[in-house]
């Protein structure tokens, strides 16, 4: 097994936090989950592998008699002020940078990127959320030309802006298949959407519009060389997980007109993870993300997953992140979990004589800090 506690992880892709961390019980289970029926904070997320493991290392850090006692950890949890609770936590992590997606949650409940920075001595590098952008021009325009203006507006000069990259959740709503739409029919889905629109919010889901809003991005991505990351595999419970095997990107992938565009697959594609390895492996532009907190599965599944990962992609093509949302715990606990399961795998390699102690260290290196340092030019 090798020791990576001394390498510093870059989260390249994780999500805001709460201010307000005194939760109870049923709330913080909720955290927990990606199902959104109560019924599993209720009944189901306490006996769920990672819930189990995620208290026992809160048990430990705050000092708690029992680790597997629910109320005394959550209440050793609730005597700790939220200033204390993130500092704490990502002082033990270990964090060089987080890159955030401040699409959700709102970041009205939520601490602002400066004062996370502060408290976790880290830095915070930002990147756009694309489906969000085309709902916020939509609600206030009547017109497809100017909703493209403001839109085209929005992605120029993104690196002065602030972002290093642009995300797409498009696998939650139309699928990773994008397709070439004519203008008209992207006028008419555009009519579609105005007429969803409710108190000022509208929900994108018509294809044809945002696969030529998609592709609208994709050619200003390809020109200032910024990194686009896409939700693939597991992820929010609205998501029809046939439509995010990252298999459906060819077309993007092979377009020549975007050759320049760095296209990062999350969530280890899980369960698609060797066929996003794959991709990370053929092509150039291609790269993978090993996500330790969400999707919530077990040491076994981790250690599943980062084998596969880097028993067919180079290292080069791999970063790590935690996907952390709402709670400082799950940067914490990816940071602390991605370094071991890693360190665990290598570990192996070395012991089969793939690679030296050396070697081992370098990729773990390029996986947890170097690589996202190159695609996002931190
Ligand atoms: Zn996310």
């Amino acid at each position: 097994m090798l020791d990576l506690t001394g390498i510093p992880v870059v989260d390249n892709h994780c999500h805001p936090i709460l201010r307000e961390q005194q939760l109870d019980t049923l709330r913080y289970r909720a955290c927990f989950t990606e199902a959104t029926d109560p019924i599993f904070a209720e009944l189901h997320v306490a006996n769920s592998a990672y819930y189990v493991w995620m208290l026992r290392q809160l048990a430990t850090i705050l000092g708690c008699l029992s680790k597997s006692d629910e109320d005394e950890v959550l209440t050793a949890r609730g005597k700790l002020d939220a200033d204390t609770l993130v500092e704490h936590l990502y002082r033990a992590a270990s964090i060089d940078t987080l890159i955030l997606d401040e699409a959700h949650p709102d970041p009205e409940i939520c601490y602002t990127p400066a004062q996370r920075g502060q408290l976790g001595h880290c830095r915070i590098a930002r990147r756009l959320r694309l489906e969000t952008l085309m709902q916020d021009i939509i609600v206030d325009v009547t017109d497809f030309d100017e909703l493209v203006a403001h839109y085209q507006h929005a992605l120029s000069n993104l690196r002065l802006h602030g972002y290093v990259a642009l995300k797409s959740i498009v696998a939650y709503r139309t699928g990773l298949e994008i397709g070439e739409w004519s203008k008209d029919q992207a006028v008419a889905a555009f009519r579609e959407a105005r007429e969803a629109v409710q108190d000022g919010y509208v929900r994108v889901q018509q294809k044809p519009m945002i696969d030529y809003l998609l592709h609208v991005a994709f050619q200003q991505a390809a020109e200032q060389k910024m990194p686009i990351q896409f939700h693939t595999g597991y992820g929010d419970s609205d998501t029809d997980m046939r439509l995010g095997n990252p298999l459906h990107l060819r077309s993007v992938l092979e377009n020549e007109a975007y050759r320049e565009m760095k296209v990062v697959l999350l969530h280890e594609s899980y369960p698609y993870t060797r066929l996003g390895a794959y991709l990370a492996a053929v092509y150039p532009q291609v790269y993978f993300d090993l996500s330790y907190t969400i999707p919530f599965v077990d040491r076994l599944e981790m250690l599943a997953f980062t084998r596969q990962a880097l028993g067919v992609a180079p290292a080069s093509k791999l970063m790590y992140s935690s996907d952390g949302i709402f709670l400082p715990e799950m940067h914490w606990a990816a940071a602390m979990r991605g370094r071991s399961v890693l360190g665990q795998v290598l570990g192996e390699m070395i012991q089969h004589d793939e690679m030296d102690e050396q070697q081992g260290y370098q990729l773990a290196r390029q996986v947890l800090h170097d690589t996202a340092y190159t695609v996002y030019r931190l």
